[in-house]
Formats: structure tokens, C-alpha cells, sequence
């Protein structure tokens, strides 16, 4: 299916509403029904239908069906957030005294997931350097049922070789869940290699303008029917159809922003590279990267969030650095209109590295180049 298609298309059924060109926000908690036969009988399956907005939403079910066809899921389920897609799928999939395969420096909140909340539950957590798939093979334990990937991970750009990681959760009957955040649909298919659940936020990408919260686990039916069944109704995170409506406007942009801000990352990279501070970049589709060749295999796109390790510098310098810049601001998240810098200090095997972290918005590439050329003066300085 085509990405037009699926972006302008699918999914819209505009015959049943006017023929509007946008679609409707179906602002509503509750479907009525004309007889209580007709109740009973949706009851009985209630994801394929319309009871009450914490299981299904029109504008909401617009919304997944597009997702799902983007990543080349049968299936997708909006949640509230990112970090909603990242719990409801750990959780519905592990019991107690389960344990799970984690790999290290993921996403800070799945972290929190599995150590503290799930610790609670008697569920126990290996993490492993996910760059070498022995790593995966040693941590596995008779109780073993999950593994948790996150490729690239998103501060330092670690990748996993999801094709190895997958035919070995096959042999060993475990379910792959991977956060699919850094990547945007546009950029890997990890549904290819057979990951059971590709769970990513909705907040960065395809929202795109930092002003609304959202997040999907794609899978096929099955899986996702469990997790319906398991946590999505009693948790309760979903998504509102106002926020589906916004992140339904979001992706009608999101390829033209990706692009433009790819490209605008692809000039900053090569002035840092070139530029006598820099000591190392990273960043998964740079050459210098070491799994470079792995991304060239797993990735499509040039990504727009990367670190860079700055020579002689510490986390003090760095931080005068990110203050001096004038057009990055400094926050979390990313994946918005807006440039941002922020320094850190990151436990990387066995090191903790002083790092700042960029994304490259949708600014003009000079713009922000000459910003840090301007900042930069204060690590020569
Ligand atoms: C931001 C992020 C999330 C969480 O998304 P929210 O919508 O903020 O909850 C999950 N994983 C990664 C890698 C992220 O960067």
C-alpha cells in the first residue's frame, strides 16, 4: 500500500460523513443501542464494536487502521502516550515469576516498568548489551517469556539485529516487544523480521508539532486482542478522539517533515563533523557508527536526533554550551517543529560519557548552524 494512500485514503469512509474532507471528531463517551438484543450481541465482542470510548472510537479507529498499515501490522491499538504503549504491552504479556530479556539503555520509563513496577510481581529483568546476540542467548532462564529490544536506542543509538533477535525468541517460544520510537514508520519495517509488538509513541513523529500525547502497540490481531482483553480496558490509558484528531493532522505532514528535517540533520552532522571539537558522533546512519552496516540494512532514513561527545569537555562546559545556544531550546522529548539541545551525563558500558543530544526540527539548516558555531566558541574558549 501505498504511504499517499494510506495517509490521504484509508480508512477515512468519508460517504458516511458528508463527504467532509477532514474527519470528524467523534466526541462522545457512549453508543447507544436500538434493541437490547443488539446490545448483547456487541458485548460479545467488544473490540469490533462501538459500546464506549475506553475500547473503540471512530476517529480513533481511523487513526490505527493507518498506523497498522504503515508498519505493516494486521493490527494496531492507540494508547494515551508512549509510555502507556510500553507498560500495557510488558504487562499484558508477563506473569508473575516470569522473567524478561531487557536491553540496555533503553527508554528511561520502560526501565521503570520492568525494576520497579513489575519487581512488585515477582517478575525479574536481565539486561544485556544488545549489540551482540550472545549477550540475548546468555540471559535466557527457563522462565524466561519476553524480550524487550529498543532499536536504535534513543540517546546513545545502539541497534539490535532484529532478524537475530527474533529467530532466537522463536526458538525459545518469547515474545519480542520493541520500543520503535526513534525510527519513524517511514524509516524501518520492523514487522518484517517477525517482532510480535512494535510499540512506539505518537507523541513525536507523527504528532509533530509538540502539542498532544499519544502512543500505538502494532501486532497482529491476536496479540493485540490479548492485550485488549488484559490491560488496555482496565488500565483505561487511551487515547481521546480530539488527540486522535490531532494526530491525525500530524500525519498527513509527517513525510514532508521528516524529510526536511533529515536533510537539515544530514548538513548539521557534516559542519560538526568537520568542526574541531567534536570527538564523536552518534548516530546510527553516520559511517563512523559502528553498526553502521546494520543500520544501512534495518534502516531506510536518516534519523534527526543524535549526541555528540565534544573533546576535553565535561558536563559544566557542556551545559554553558546548550545555555549559549540561542535557536535549540533546551527540553526533553523531541520529534516537534522545534530544534533541542540538552546535556547529559550517560551511562554508557561501563562509562558515563558527557553528551549533548540534539534534534534537528524543521528551521533552516544556517540557522541553526551558525547557532553553533556561535556556541561552540565557548568549548575553544
Ligand atoms: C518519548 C519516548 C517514549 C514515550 O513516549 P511518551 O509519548 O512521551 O510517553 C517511549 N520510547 C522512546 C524511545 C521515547 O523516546
Amino acid at each position: 500500500m501505498k504511504t499517499s494512500y494510506i495517509l490521504t485514503h484509508l480508512a477515512e469512509d468519508r460517504e458516511k460523513y458528508f463527504n467532509a474532507v477532514s474527519p470528524p471528531i467523534i466526541q462522545t463517551s457512549n453508543f447507544t443501542f436500538a434493541s437490547m438484543a443488539d446490545f448483547r450481541k456487541s458485548v460479545e465482542d467488544e473490540r469490533a464494536h462501538h459500546i464506549y470510548t475506553r475500547g473503540n472510537n471512530p476517529t480513533v479507529n481511523i487513526l490505527c487502521k493507518k498506523i497498522a498499515a504503515l508498519q505493516g501490522t494486521e493490527d494496531a491499538l492507540a494508547v494515551s502516550c508512549g509510555a502507556a504503549a510500553i507498560s500495557n504491552a510488558i504487562a499484558s504479556f508477563v506473569k508473575s515469576g516470569d522473567h524478561v530479556i531487557c536491553v540496555d539503555n533503553c527508554y528511561h520509563w520502560a526501565e521503570e516498568v520492568l525494576y520497579n513496577f513489575l519487581k512488585k510481581f515477582g517478575v525479574t529483568v536481565t539486561m544485556v548489551d544488545g549489540r551482540d546476540i550472545e549477550n540475548f542467548k546468555k540471559a535466557l532462564q527457563p522462565n524466561t517469556t519476553l524480550i524487550f529490544v529498543e532499536s536504535p536506542t534513543s540517546l546513545m543509538f545502539d541497534l539490535q539485529d532484529l532478524e537475530a533477535v527474533t529467530q532466537f525468541a522463536k526458538e525459545n517460544n518469547l515474545i519480542t516487544v520493541l520500543d520503535h520510537t526513534y525510527a519513524s514508520p517511514m524509516d524501518q519495517t520492523p514487522a518484517k523480521y517477525g517482532i510480535d509488538l512494535i510499540i512506539h509513541t505518537a507523541t513525536k513523529h507523527i504528532g509533530g508539532h509538540s502539542d498532544t500525547l499519544g502512543g500505538f502497540i502494532c501486532g497482529k490481531k491476536e496479540h493485540l486482542n490479548h492485550i485488549f482483553n488484559q490491560t488496555y480496558m482496565t488500565f483505561g490509558n487511551v487515547l481521546s478522539p480530539n488527540d486522535a484528531w490531532l494526530l491525525l493532522r500530524g500525519l498527513r505532514t509527517m513525510p514532508l517533515r521528516l524529510h526536511r528535517s533529515s536533510s537539515t540533520t544530514q548538513q548539521v552532522i557534516s559542519f560538526l563533523e568537520n568542526h574541531p571539537a567534536t570527538e564523536q558522533i552518534f548516530y546510527p546512519t553516520h559511517p563512523s557508527h559502528p553498526q553502521y552496516d546494520l543500520a544501512k540494512k534495518q534502516m531506510r532514513f536518516k534519523g534527526q536526533l543524535f549526541s555528540i561527545k565534544f573533546k576535553n569537555s565535561n558536563i559544566k562546559k557542556l551545559e554553558a554550551l546548550v545555555d549559549k545556544l540561542e535557536h535549540f531550546l533546551i527540553a526533553v522529548s523531541w520529534g516537534g517543529h522545534e530544534s533541542l539541545a540538552l546535556a547529559l551525563e550517560v551511562p554508557y558500558h561501563g562509562k558515563t560519557l558527557p553528551i549533548v543530544r540534539f534534534y534537528i526540527g524543521l528551521e533552516e539548516a544556517d540557522y541553526l548552524i551558525d547557532d553553533l558555531k556561535q556556541g561552540l566558541e565557548i568549548l575553544e574558549a
